[in-house]
């Protein structure tokens, strides 16, 4: 059985991660979308409202599963036996951190490949800061997120702003 990670924030899920992770799919047995709890980022929805826009998004694919998990993203991937951690690529950009990235999982776990998907040109301008912002701001993100939560982050959103 071929396993796949696809670790993250999901600070909210996009339309760019759907595309990524559904892509993916295809090419292993099992996907795990997995959300990392240690990092230091201060994130805007918890992991549990992260947890459920994905669940909502990927609801009814069998392959895929949605975890959370503390410590190095490469020990995870031992535990669960999975082979490959998949990463997308949206532009020249993204590939200094993305190499780095993959390197030091590399001397970590040498037996882990980092695989990288370029981002659909459709997609390949959102990023979950931008959705963030756009939220903030009161904006319409009708495509930058998966259509049947958008209006569950806008109201989820709304919620926590009026704090
Ligand atoms: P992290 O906090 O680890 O960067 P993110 O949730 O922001 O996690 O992103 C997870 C993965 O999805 C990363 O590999 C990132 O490059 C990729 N990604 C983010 N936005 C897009 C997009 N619009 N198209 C394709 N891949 C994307």
């Amino acid at each position: 059985m071929k396993i796949y990670i696809c670790p993250g924030s999901y600070d909210p899920v996009t339309s760019g991660h759907a595309d990524i992770i559904t892509r993916a799919a295809d090419h292993c047995d099992k996907l795990i979308i997995a959300l990392g709890e240690n990092s230091l980022k201060n994130t805007f929805f918890t992991l549990k409202e992260r947890i459920a826009f994905l669940k909502k998004v990927f609801n009814g694919n069998e392959k895929i599963e949605i975890e959370s998990y503390s410590g190095l993203t490469t020990e995870y991937a031992r535990i669960k036996k999975a082979t490959a951690l998949v990463r997308g690529l949206r532009a020249v950009s993204d590939f200094e951190y993305e190499y780095q990235m993959a390197m030091l999982n590399r001397k970590l776990n040498p037996d882990v490949e980092t695989l990288f998907f370029m981002a659909s040109p459709e997609y390949s301008y959102i990023s979950s800061g931008a959705v963030r912002e756009f939220l903030r701001n009161d904006a319409d993100i009708t495509g930058l997120v998966p259509e049947c939560i958008r209006e569950d982050i806008i109201a989820l959103s709304r919620k926590k702003m009026m704090k």
